[in-house]
């Protein structure tokens, strides 16, 4: 019968496939009662500025700790978090996870611009009904002030029927929120993306920013990247700076903002609250 049906049958039992199959199928099954057991869990990016190297806000990163299975990064499970629907819950509870420690990191840390917070959200989350609704609530519970909740999206989150995502993307952004554009570059639509959505902030993503290790021509990748940014006047976000070269390469490009292993990799919170506590002893007093 397998004969007959053709090379397209065949595949299905390749045991590479179906290894990968039945781990997404078993994967799925964790994650479904992984929220309510406890098992998922934020860290804490710092985002610093350039010029000063001030920590200036943070990305929330999920963080999956399965008790058999051990740690699960988000580059495994989210897929399935999206495929499965499952991303709908979790993603509420990031939100509201993320805003109430940016209320309490405001408190405690004030700043003429308050610290801000980014929040990942994928292209299950954005197509659903339900996106909006649970910004608004993360808002209203936290009282952050909404332009420090920066939403990331990836160009490749928004692939299918772009109009309906301009739609609600600009609905988001009329809550006062932030959107930012996360790994750019690196899809196939980069540029006609940033004519078609209104975004906030750029992202380059670290495989460029790993560029500036290289030859002169690759680091003008980067430099039309941050300029084109600049042009736009969006605020530059530099991922992945992992060396002290590429933090004043991009620091002399003017790019804003950076993150990466160099300053910092993703914290728990407690640990967040003492770098948080560092970068205000080792602020510039304002002159009195
Ligand atoms: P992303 O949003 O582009 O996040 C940046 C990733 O780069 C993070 O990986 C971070 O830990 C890593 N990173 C940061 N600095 C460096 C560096 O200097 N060098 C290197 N090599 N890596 C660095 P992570 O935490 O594994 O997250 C992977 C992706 O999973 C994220 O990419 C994001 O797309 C997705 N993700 C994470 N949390 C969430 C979430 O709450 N919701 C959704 N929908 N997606 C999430
Ligand atoms: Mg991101
Ligand atoms: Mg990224
Ligand atoms: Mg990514």
């Amino acid at each position: 019968r397998a004969k007959t049906a053709g090379r397209a049958q065949w595949v299905v039992f390749d045991p590479e496939m179906r290894a990968a199959a039945l781990e997404r199928i078993e994967l799925e099954r964790q994650l479904t009662g992984a929220l309510e057991a406890g098992q998922l869990r934020l860290v804490y990016q710092p985002v610093v500025d350039l010029a000063t190297e001030r920590v200036v806000g943070f990305e929330a990163l999920l963080r999956w700790h399965h008790p058999v299975l051990g740690p699960i990064g988000p580059d495994r499970f989210v897929p399935v978090a999206e495929d499965s629907g499952l991303i709908v819950p979790i993603g509420r509870w990031v939100l509201a996870e993320a805003t109430r420690t940016a209320a309490r990191w405001q408190r405690a840390h004030p700043r003429d611009t308050p610290l801000s917070m980014a929040v990942n959200v994928s292209a299950r989350q954005l197509a659903g009904g339900t996106l909006l609704g649970h910004v608004t609530e993360a808002l209203s519970a936290s009282g952050i002030p909404p332009s420090s909740l920066v939403l990331e999206v990836t160009e490749t989150a928004l692939v299918t029927d772009r109009s309906a995502v301009a739609a609600r993307l600009a609905e988001l952004r009329a809550l006062g929120t932030r959107l930012a554009l996360d790994d750019f570059g690196t899809g196939y639509s980069s540029l006609s993306w940033l004519r078609q959505f209104d975004v906030d902030v750029l992202k380059i993503d670290r495989s460029f920013v790993s560029l500036l290790d290289g030859s002169p021509d690759d680091a003008a990748i980067v430099h039309g990247l941050v300029q084109l940014g600049r042009t736009l006047r969006l605020e530059v976000v530099a991922e992945g700076v992992e060396t002290a070269a590429q933090r004043d390469r991009l620091r002399a490009e003017r790019c804003d903002l950076a993150q990466g292993y160099l300053f910092a990799q993703p914290l728990e919170e407690p640990d967040a609250e003492l770098l948080l506590a560092d970068s205000d002893a080792a602020a510039p007093r304002a002159p009195a």
